[in-house]
């Protein structure tokens, strides 16, 4: 990475934390990469573009990686197409500003990251596994919902956040049962989750 694309990073971060969009913590990041690197992944789709910080990170992984990403709020969508054309990160990263629920893929993918809506992971999931290569893996991020998902549901005031943190709940028993995929579940940042397709 060269010194004016750390700039370009760090002001990005900088805009999350200021109008309060929420992006991967460093830890979340950092793993993602990772794995990206070591698994040598090169076709990625991610479900939830925010600002494209993410997009970002792993497009600047291996100069071969092709993302598509996708975006539902106009406003988070426009500032991410910004940040990629500044980063001059237009051919590894394709935006879609739509919601995730009604988009329909032909192409495939070697890694599926799921950054969306957290009650909606798992029909993002059931959505997008048709699209996931023989070798592919999904990644959930925010698995614990801020914790939530460990604490009794009693002690959760809102009703809106208590049907979110059974949806998680069920999605992780959802990854936990499912025969076709071996799911590891890393405590990092906020829980991240790793589906791999089994048979490959
Ligand atoms: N991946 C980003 C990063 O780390 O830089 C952060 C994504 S943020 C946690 C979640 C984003 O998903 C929000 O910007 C939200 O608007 C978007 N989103 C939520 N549900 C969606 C859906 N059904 N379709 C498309 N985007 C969605």
């Amino acid at each position: 990475m060269v010194n004016e694309q750390y700039k370009i990073i760090k002001e990005i971060k900088e805009y999350a934390s200021v109008n309060k969009v929420p992006i991967m913590m460093d830890e979340g990041i950092d793993f993602l990469t990772t794995y990206i690197i070591k698994n040598k992944k090169r076709h990625i789709l991610e479900i939830g573009t925010a600002i494209g910080y993410s997009a970002i990170m792993m497009a600047l992984c291996n100069k071969e990686i092709q993302i598509t990403s996708i975006e539902r709020d106009e406003v988070r969508y426009m500032e991410a197409v910004k940040n990629i054309k500044r980063m001059g990160l237009e051919n590894q990263i394709t935006l879609l500003y739509q919601d995730a629920l009604n988009v329909r893929l032909d192409d495939t993918f070697d890694l599926i990251f799921l950054d969306g809506a957290k009650g909606q992971n798992r029909k993002f999931f059931e959505l997008f596994e048709r699209n996931l290569e023989d070798n592919g893996s999904i990644i959930t991020d925010n698995i614990y919902f801020h914790g939530l998902v460990m604490k009794n549901e009693n002690e959760i005031e809102s009703k809106n956040v208590r049907g979110i943190v059974r949806k998680i709940k069920d999605y992780i028993s959802f990854l936990k049962t499912n025969e076709n995929y071996e799911t590891t579940i890393y405590e990092i940042g906020d829980g991240i989750s790793v589906s791999q397709k089994k048979g490959s």
